[in-house]
């Protein structure tokens, strides 16, 4: 897979910066997949936790066919541990996945949560808006927390939700929850 950080006219719309992704081979099953999980489960949260979808396209490089997707730039990968930022971005970012789960999408790659994350070029002291990205490895999930847990309850006892994550077995709010360092506090 090719990814690629480009500039996008004015005339189709869209001005600034978008993602390329070109894939071609064996990567085009993988791309398909992340495009449909964006246009079906995740139809809803684009522009708001993941970025929004402005095109697919199918192709021939050089002769190879190829599959091309062209989404919203979210940003650079955030460098920064999750677990040295402030409060109220780790819960951003927490409530953001809680809401993948809502959806219906566990991401499966968040081992690398800063690379799942990109922060953008954001002046110091905003809060980053917080998009989860690159869901090539994502699944249809059917999340347990979903019934036991609305966004207000993660805000008005962190503590308990990721107790709870645990007893209902939903692995990957547990991690993050973890990642986050909400475990320690
Ligand atoms: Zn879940």
């Amino acid at each position: 897979m090719r990814v690629y950080q480009v500039e996008v006219s004015d005339d189709l719309g869209l001005s600034g910066r978008a993602v390329c992704k070109i894939a071609s081979d064996v990567c085009i099953q993988s791309l398909r997949h992340e495009v449909n999980i964006y246009q079906t489960k995740l139809k809803t949260l684009q522009g708001t936790v993941v970025p929004k979808v402005y095109g697919i396209y199918t192709g021939r490089v050089d002769g190879e066919r190829v599959h091309v997707l062209l989404e919203e730039y979210c940003g650079p990968p955030s460098d920064g541990v999750p677990g040295t930022l402030s409060r109220s971005i780790r819960m951003d970012i927490l409530i953001a996945a809680f809401k993948l789960h809502a959806a219906g999408v566990m991401h499966n790659d968040i081992v690398y949560l800063s690379r799942s994350i990109p922060f953008g070029d954001l002046p110091t002291g905003a809060s980053p808006d917080i998009r989860f990205v690159g869901f090539d490895k994502a699944t249809i999930h059917e999340c347990p927390m979903v019934e036991k847990a609305t966004e207000n309850d993660i805000k008005t006892d962190i503590q308990k939700f990721g107790d709870d994550c645990l007893l209902s077995k939903c692995r990957e709010l547990r991690i993050i929850w973890s990642c986050l360092g909400f475990d320690i506090e």
